[in-house]
Parts: C-alpha cells; sequence; structure tokens
C-alpha cells in the first residue's frame, strides 16, 4: 500500500493536516470525568495549533461494548460542544481495512498464526514464540506479529523519554485474536495513519501501549507520530477513573461545570461559566501545555 499512491485506503488520509488530532473513545462503558479531560485536552491541543480534531469510535472489541454507551459518548460529544472536524468513524465498520493489513504483514512473513489457548499461556505475560516457527495455517488462529530484541524509544511530550524492548516485555503480540476480534493495537495504529493522524493526546494509562503502535507502524512504513499522556484523575481510593471502578457517567446537565472542572484538572487557567462551545474558545486561546500538572496522576480526587 505504501509504494502505491492509487491505493483505495489511502485516499482517506490524502489530506494530511500539521496538525490532526483525535479523540477515539471505547464504548465499553459511558464516558467519565476521566474521558473529559482527554476529549478536552485533545480538542484544545489540536486547536490551539490551527489543527483538525477528529472523533473516532474505537469498537472492534465488540463482547465488551456496554449498551447504550455509544450514545451516551455521542450525546455528551454533543453538550460539550465537542465537535468532530469529518465525519466520526466506527472501526467495527473497517473490519476489511485491518485484515487486508494483516495480509500485507504476512506477504513480508511479519506475523505468524498462534494456536496457544490462554490455558497454555497461563499467567506468562510474555510470549515465548512458540508458535512462531510452526507454520500454522492462519485459519481460525490468533495472529502474532513478529518483535524483535530492541529498545523503542519516544519523546512524550509530557512524560519525556520512554522506552521498552517488546521481546523482553511481552514477546510477539496479537493482532486478531482466536475469536476474529482485532486488537486495539492494530487498528489504532491503522485509523490514525489513515485518517492522516499526526499528535496522539491520550491518557497515560496507554503509555506502555505505544512503544507496540510504533513498532506496527515502523513495519508499515507509516511515519512516526507526536505523543502526549495526560495525567490520569484519580478516585478518592487512589485508583484511576474507569468504568472498572464504576466512574461516574458524565451528566449533561451540567456540561457547563463538569467542561469548567476538567480545564481545571488540566492546570490551565480558568474559563467563565458560558455555554460549551464560548468556554472551549476560551481555553483553546489560554492553552499552555506547561501548565498541565507533571507526572501520570493529578492530584485531587474525582467522581
Ligand atoms: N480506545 C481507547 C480507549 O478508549 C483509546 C485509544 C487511544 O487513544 O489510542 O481507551
Amino acid at each position: 500500500m505504501r509504494g502505491d499512491p492509487s491505493h483505495p485506503l489511502l485516499k482517506e488520509r490524502d489530506k494530511r493536516k500539521a496538525y490532526s488530532g483525535r479523540f477515539a473513545p471505547s464504548p465499553t462503558g459511558p464516558l467519565h470525568f476521566g474521558s473529559l479531560i482527554t476529549a478536552v485536552a485533545s480538542y484544545c491541543d489540536a486547536k490551539a495549533h490551527h489543527g483538525q480534531w477528529i472523533v473516532r469510535i474505537e469498537d472492534t472489541d465488540l463482547p465488551r461494548i456496554y449498551p447504550n454507551s455509544e450514545q451516551h459518548i455521542l450525546d455528551c460529544l454533543d453538550a460539550f460542544e465537542l465537535e468532530s472536524d469529518v465525519e466520526i468513524i466506527y472501526q467495527k465498520d473497517r473490519l476489511d481495512i485491518y485484515h487486508d493489513v494483516i495480509q500485507q504483514l504476512k506477504q513480508k512473513n511479519l506475523v505468524y498464526a498462534c494456536e496457544c489457548t490462554r490455558k497454555i499461556l497461563g499467567s506468562n505475560h510474555i510470549y515465548s514464540g512458540t508458535c512462531r516457527n510452526k507454520a500454522l495455517n492462519f485459519e481460525n488462529q490468533a495472529i502474532r506479529v513478529k518483535v524483535t530484541d530492541q529498545n523503542i524509544c519516544f519523546h512524550d511530550r509530557l512524560q519525556g523519554l520512554h522506552c521498552a524492548n517488546l521481546h523482553h516485555a511481552l514477546g510477539d503480540f496479537v493482532l486478531k485474536r482466536r475469536d476474529g476480534i482485532i486488537n486495539y493495537q492494530l487498528a489504532v495504529v491503522v485509523d490514525d495513519y489513515l485518517q492522516g493522524i499526526t499528535h496522539v493526546v491520550r491518557g497515560a494509562d496507554l503509555l506502555d501501549n505505544t512503544e507496540r503502535q510504533i513498532w506496527l507502524g515502523e513495519l508499515l512504513g507509516y511515519p512516526q507520530l507526536s505523543y502526549m499522556h495526560l495525567p490520569l484523575a484519580m478516585n478518592d481510593q487512589g485508583q484511576k477513573l474507569s468504568k472498572q471502578n464504576l466512574a461516574h457517567a458524565l451528566d449533561i446537565q451540567y456540561a457547563p461545570q463538569l467542561l469548567r472542572q476538567a480545564i481545571l484538572a488540566l492546570g490551565q487557567l480558568p474559563v467563565d461559566l458560558d455555554q460549551p462551545h464560548k468556554m472551549l474558545v476560551q481555553a483553546v486561546a489560554q492553552w499552555d501545555i506547561q501548565r498541565i500538572p507533571k507526572g501520570t496522576q493529578i492530584q485531587g480526587t474525582f467522581q
């Protein structure tokens, strides 16, 4: 695909901008205050750079989709007046594209089929490469991508230098599960590329995924992205706000108040309570990443 400019997949990304950011929620639960912080930061950073901001729904993991959460995400974005600059895409409609990319990797002998069940793998999180040389048929098996024993590093705009050796930390990792589900790592890399994304702004809980995504991007010949991993809002138990920890769903009745609180949690100057769009305009004008709290956690307790 890389060398073939007429390939249909490339049409989507012809309009690559100097700054193109995105917010890519998974509908595995309703949006909570932690997600609002990510949405607001990615929006303000994009707009402060005169860039575009895109919303993408990451819904490949069908068994984990939570009923009605997609609608809640869309309702929240509406209420907060966080408007995507291009039509929202849904990854579940793009499975053919991901399969195509797996095919490309297969042709280059960079992936292989793996028949190891969870039972065989046990609690060992580092895959030892059992199936690497078995040349199994790809039908109904998990697909893993090969990694090499080397340090992968990137410079995060907030977190500084971050490195990992995927071979030691993880081993060859899964791109497609045995049940056919396309893994987040693959879908996110392919869509960031096809949508012409240049800057990723997201929660620090995804920091450790980044080297896998850089590796995949390199294998596919995609350009490197800029990363900024935001500190996470914590609850009163010291846990990050998440669906698992039963973080409160955002109540759109209080959109202006919540928006103001998210802007303050990001260490930014306060904005006047107003219509969300006007508040965002002010937040963008005042946006300063130097003010974002350092580290991977925001002090204070949130719900
Ligand atoms: N879909 C992912 C999530 O909701 C975020 C993906 C990303 O920002 O890279 O956690």
